[in-house]
């Protein structure tokens, strides 16, 4: 399958891993719109929140973001967790994921 977070888990496109279990990888945004901006992506391909019925996967998601906010030392100022979903919602790679963004303000659509 032609999907670059596929790849990634595959170790066919270089990633520093931030974190990684049997389940899912954290690695950090190519196009980071925060000064930390990581990606919690699971290992099993799913085209988005839709498609996947793992309610254990979801906690393990939300889990893993924790572990990564705290593992950067953003947990105490804070951060922010976005799951883009389809057309609208800002989706441009068709493989779930949580953004993890932190680092500054954030500001926009949420305030
Ligand atoms: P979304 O728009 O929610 O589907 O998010 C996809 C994200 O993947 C974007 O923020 C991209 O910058 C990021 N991205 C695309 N290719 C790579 C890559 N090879 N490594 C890391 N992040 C990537
Ligand atoms: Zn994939």
């Amino acid at each position: 399958m032609d999907c670059i977070f596929c790849k990634i888990i595959k170790k066919e496109i270089p990633a520093a891993p931030i974190l990684e279990n049997d389940q899912l990888i954290a690695v950090k945004d190519i196009n980071p719109q925060a000064p930390v901006h990581i990606l919690i992506i699971p290992k099993k391909h799913y085209a988005t929140l839709l498609d996947c019925k793992d309610k254990m996967l979801f906690g393990e998601m939300l889990s893993m973001a924790n572990e990564v906010a705290k593992k950067l030392g953003v947990h105490e100022k804070g951060f922010r967790l976005a799951i883009n979903t389809n057309h609208e919602g800002g989706q441009t790679v068709l493989h779930l994921h949580i953004h993890l963004l932190a680092g500054r303000p954030l500001s926009g659509v949420l305030g």
